[in-house]
């Protein structure tokens, strides 16, 4: 299994070394930086499960450096060591998105447990954000929740029979190809369909009629002689 990367800022030499001992100890891969600013490249040139981050530090605060760590990722852990009895620096941590903190001085069990926590949390949500991305098919204005079957063209949702359905998601997910009646026919209607490929155009016509609204580009195109291809309008 690969290790789990954990970024380490912390300026006191002697708290720095015993979480770097501590947690590769437990299995995490460790990088320690003792300075705000050295930890900010430390941050942007590596890829992080997880970042361990004080807040008095020398060159940037630890509160900046999340600041920054949050503009382009939301994400990754950042657990704050903040000095005992600053309220302030929890407080302004947690409102630019420290997902928890820990008071120095601090029992190593604690960290670990802290840093396990978020971590499963990480996993977590990460699992749920695949899952929620291959629902949503999307292309142009047009939005397609295959969970729900809902289909959306710009702000209107679009009321689909579920064959009309099968056949829009069939050319979406394999928009910008060129497909004859014959692939259309086997992968919406089934290998068994015994009737006229004539069906397909007629189903095209029905899915255009309420997709391409007055005013909109058209998103299913005839490829004369060919068939149907889905894409932006030109
Ligand atoms: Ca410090």
């Amino acid at each position: 299994m690969k290790k789990e990367t954990i970024l380490v800022v912390e300026d006191e030499e002697k708290i720095a070394r015993l979480l770097e001992l501590e947690l590769e100890y437990e299995g995490y891969q460790v990088t320690k930086v003792m300075d705000g600013l050295e930890a900010f490249d430390a941050y942007r040139s590596g890829k992080w499960d997880l970042v361990l981050l004080d807040v008095m530090l020398p060159g940037l605060s630890g509160i900046e450096l999340l600041r920054r760590i949050r503009i382009n990722d939301k994400h990754t852990p950042v657990l704050l060591l903040t000095a005992k009895g600053s309220v302030e620096d929890k407080v302004s941590g947690l409102d630019y998105g420290a997902n928890d903190y820990i008071t120095k001085p601090f029992q190593i069990e604690e960290v670990l447990a802290r840093i396990r926590a978020a971590l499963r949390f990480k996993e977590v949500t990460e699992v749920e954000q695949i899952e929620v991305d291959t629902d949503l098919l999307t292309f142009a204005d047009l939005k397609i929740n295959q969970r729900t079957r809902e289909v959306y063209r710009g702000e209107g949702s679009v009321d689909l029979t579920p064959r009309e359905y099968d056949l829009l998601v069939y050319l979406l997910t394999n928009k910008r190809q060129v497909l004859n009646r014959d692939q259309i026919l086997e992968a919406v209607w089934g290998y068994d369909f015994l009737g006229d490929t004539n069906v397909v155009d007629v189903y095209i016509r029905y899915v255009r009629k309420k997709l391409d609204l007055p005013n909109m580009p058209a998103l299913i195109h005839t490829v004369r002689g060919v068939g149907y291809v889905l894409k932006e309008a030109k």
